[in-house]
């Protein structure tokens, strides 16, 4: 917790800094597997423009702290997508952008992977088909609440995934 005392200086711990630091400077690994990518670059590129609150993707999951599942997952690409995620060093995150993402979307086949939670741990669901860039900041946000909820031991309310995709049938 930072204090501010009568000459307007800032006393906080070192790990409360760190916290602060990680939280809001989120790097998001560049990968896109289908039509929510479109949004993921729109996200971040000039309108949105998220490099000004400190979320730089980078080329490199060993550079990254998040995982912005966005497209279909299909059972070919699972194992690719399991590595990265695998790549990536402690403390990480995903954001399941989308209802393929989160439930297979509108593509309830063998060859699709019904909701990428079934091979890496989702902290955020974002719905839509495709999710607009302000949805996926949303999302990004809400992980931000979530890091800070974690850190004050504190409760962070999950989005239930039938919330998060409602358009789509959900696979048992
Ligand atoms: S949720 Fe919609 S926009 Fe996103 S990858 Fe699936 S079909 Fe494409």
């Amino acid at each position: 917790m930072a204090i501010i005392n009568n000459n307007g200086i800032i006393l906080t711990t070192a790990e409360e800094v760190l916290s602060w630091g990680r939280r809001n400077s989120l790097w998001p690994v560049s990968i896109g597997l289908a039509c929510c990518a479109i949004e993921m670059m729109h996200t971040a590129a000039s309108r949105f423009d998220t490099d000004r609150l400190g979320i730089i993707f980078r080329g490199s999951p060993r550079q990254s702290d998040v995982l912005i599942v966005a497209g279909t997952v299909v059972n070919k690409v699972a194992p690719m997508l399991k590595l990265i995620y695998d790549q990536m060093p402690e403390p990480k995150w995903v954001i399941s952008m989308g209802g393929c993402a989160s439930a297979g979307g509108p593509f309830p086949t063998y060859s699709t992977l019904q909701g990428v939670d079934r091979i890496i741990p989702v902290d955020v669901y974002v719905p839509g088909c495709p999710p607009t860039p302000q949805a996926l900041l949303w999302g990004i946000l809400e992980l931000q609440k979530k890091i800070k909820a974690k850190k004050e031991g504190k409760e962070f309310k999950e989005i239930p995934i039938k919330q998060a995709a409602p358009s789509f049938p959900i696979k048992k």
